[in-house]
């Protein structure tokens, strides 16, 4: 952090922030310059609160020289990393999460399970819970919902991802899901991101549709800081002024957070589109742009999906995004 003083700023005050700087461990470098007087930080400015030293008389601004997050640097670990989930390897290949929006009855979702997993798909996806936009939508089925997809992995062997919407129900969740996902609306819940800090299972973060990419890699920073290093990221497309689509899938999210992070990130481009004509070459183009692997919408009867069936594809959609997917991952 710099801290810029105001013109005429006395040596009180300049020794107030010296001064509050050491409560919080850290050392300051003083410049005075002819008009103001300049106070760098040595130490770890992540451990300052920024609006007690801004607040403090005499102090025209304090600006943050380091990123808001820590854990999750690539500074920090160069190295990929990668999360074993029940076998598969994510962020090693390509992995391919694919099922309907909300969990449905018990024979449609074991019929999507069977469907993808002959598609080459290595988890399946699917709420239970859903966090939707009005209450007067579909809000999942809940913990019924958790005992189906129990079933498809016994059936199967599937993996599951599946999303937690309240730190109340981590125990629960985690008794069926092999990966929490929190979705976009929670990804600011820094109570809930902390709690799953404490959980022994991978945690899918997905971008809020608002938040910044230093936003996202500080939320992820949540997880890591609470003890659980296992976070994969999940671009699911931002809020912009374009409403051809759903949302707008940011690409250049997936290439920087390569590069600011060590994580492995998926595409999500059924929500990233929310049209299922486009699903395809976004499905491409993320696979060229860097990601991981993708988190596919999947029905074997799009028109009657209890949630989002106009961005869901058909098994033989999905089968088609795993070969082309797969070809230009091996074109590098
Ligand atoms: C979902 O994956 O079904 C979902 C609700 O996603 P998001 O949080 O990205 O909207
Ligand atoms: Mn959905």
């Amino acid at each position: 952090m710099v801290v810029v003083m105001e013109p005429g700023s006395g040596d009180s005050q300049i020794a107030r922030v010296v001064e509050k700087l050491k409560t919080y461990g850290m050392d300051a470098d003083i410049s005075r310059g002819e008009e103001r007087t300049i106070i760098g930080i040595i130490g770890d400015e992540r451990e300052v609160d920024f609006d007690s030293i801004a607040s403090l008389p005499g102090v025209e601004r304090a600006m943050p020289v380091l990123k808001p997050y820590k854990y999750v640097s690539r500074h920090v670990h160069p190295e990929d990393k990668v999360i074993d989930v029940e076998g598969v390897r994510i962020g090693e290949g390509l992995v391919f999460m694919a099922g309907p929006c909300s969990v449905e009855d018990e024979q449609t979702t074991l019929r999507i399970a069977e469907e993808v997993k002959q598609a080459g798909a290595r988890i399946f996806r699917g709420g239970a819970y859903k966090p939707r936009t009005s209450p007067w939508s579909f809000q999942g089925l809940r913990e019924k919902g958790l005992e189906i997809l129990s079933k498809v992995k016994r059936q199967t062997g599937l993996a599951i991802v599946t999303e937690v919407i309240d730190s109340e129900h981590i125990d629960l969740v985690g008794q069926h899901t092999d990966i929490f996902q929190v979705g976009m609306r929670n990804m600011r819940n820094y109570a809930l991101l902390s709690r799953l800090g404490g959980a022994s299972k991978p945690v899918l973060l997905k971008r809020g549709d608002s938040s910044k990419l230093e936003e996202w890699l500080a939320a992820a920073d949540y997880i890591v800081r609470n003890g659980n290093e296992n976070v994969i990221l999940c671009e699911r497309g931002i809020r912009t002024f374009e409403d051809y689509t759903r949302n707008t899938l940011d690409l250049n999210a997936v290439v920087g957070a390569k590069i600011e992070s060590f994580l492995p990130i998926i595409v999500d481009p059924s929500h990233g589109t929310g049209r299922k004509d486009l699903v395809l070459a976004m499905s491409k183009a993320a696979i060229a742009a860097g990601a991981d692997g993708l988190l596919l919408e999947v029905h074997v009867r799009p028109e009657t999906a209890w949630s989002d069936g106009k961005q869901s594809i058909t098994p033989d959609v999905l089968r088609e995004i795993i070969r082309s997917c797969k070809q230009i991952r091996d074109l590098e």
